[in-house]
């Protein structure tokens, strides 16, 4: 067995349509991270938060999935040699559009959390302060079901027990930043795992990867699959 593990991030859905997040100047689509993406932000000001994921949510029903998703649904459903794992930190659904499955460590934009009964439910509507929670019909109780900064990401044992099992894990389009995504390097190196970055220029974690593409998703991750599937 060969599987490999592949890690996603904002920069796969880049020629889609959809901004990264700039890490640079701390701005999410023009918004402070701290107000749009923390739960004391959600406390604060919970209206502006949810617009902020409405906007985000609608805008999701106007981009498509771009050739990086397509072949990375190509490989997962083709691969022979081993399983195929996708872990996105995105919150879009672009992955599954394209027709993979992907574990969703951040959360999905698609999907609002209760904070009364701590159910997950389907969302594809805008949200507000006065929604109703689908499942026990409390008003005023619903939040994004996304993986806010100082929260803990969803499925970490899973996605830790799925990298130790493979043989190559790959970052796509993500700075390597957020933790703890951008420890995962450093786990698969200690297991002796071989790691490959993808990414359209280097980044901070670079030099912990063996080997590195650089360029467009949509071309370099194209490629490699080929390259992957013909072996
Ligand atoms: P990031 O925005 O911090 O980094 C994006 C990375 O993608 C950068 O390193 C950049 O060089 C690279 N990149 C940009 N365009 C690219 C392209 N065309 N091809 C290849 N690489 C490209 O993203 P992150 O590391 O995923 O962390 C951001 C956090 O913000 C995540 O937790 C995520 O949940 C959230 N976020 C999600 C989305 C989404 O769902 N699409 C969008 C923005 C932010």
């Amino acid at each position: 067995m060969k599987n490999i593990f592949i890690l996603t991030g904002a920069g796969i859905s880049a020629e889609s349509g959809i901004a990264t997040f700039r890490a640079e100047d701390g701005l999410w689509e023009k918004h402070k991270v701290e107000d749009v993406a923390t739960p004391d932000g959600f406390r604060r000001n919970p209206e502006l938060v949810h617009n902020f994921y409405n906007e985000r949510r609608r805008q999701l029903k106007t981009v498509t999935p771009n050739a990086a998703h397509f072949a990375l649904a190509k490989l997962y459903n083709n691969y022979s040699q081993g399983i195929v794992t996708i872990v996105t930190q995105n919150i879009d659904d672009l992955h599954e559009r394209a027709g993979a499955t992907a574990i969703h460590m951040h959360g999905e934009l698609e999907k609002m959390l209760c904070l009364n009964c701590r159910k997950s439910c389907l969302w594809q509507e805008d949200s507000s302060i006065e929604s109703i929670c689908t499942n026990c019909e409390k008003r005023g109780v619903l939040r994004p079901d996304i993986v806010w900064f100082g929260e803990m990401p969803y499925f970490l044992a899973e996605i830790e027990s799925c990298l130790l099992k493979s043989s190559l894990f790959v970052a796509i389009g993500t700075s390597g930043l957020v933790y703890p995504a951008a420890g995962y390097v450093q786990l698969a190196r200690a297991a002796k795992i071989k790691t490959l970055e993808m990414n359209l220029e280097k980044t901070a974690a670079s030099q912990f990867f063996d080997a590195g593409i650089y360029g467009k998703a949509g071309q370099t991750v194209t490629e490699w699959v080929e390259e992957i599937l013909i072996k």
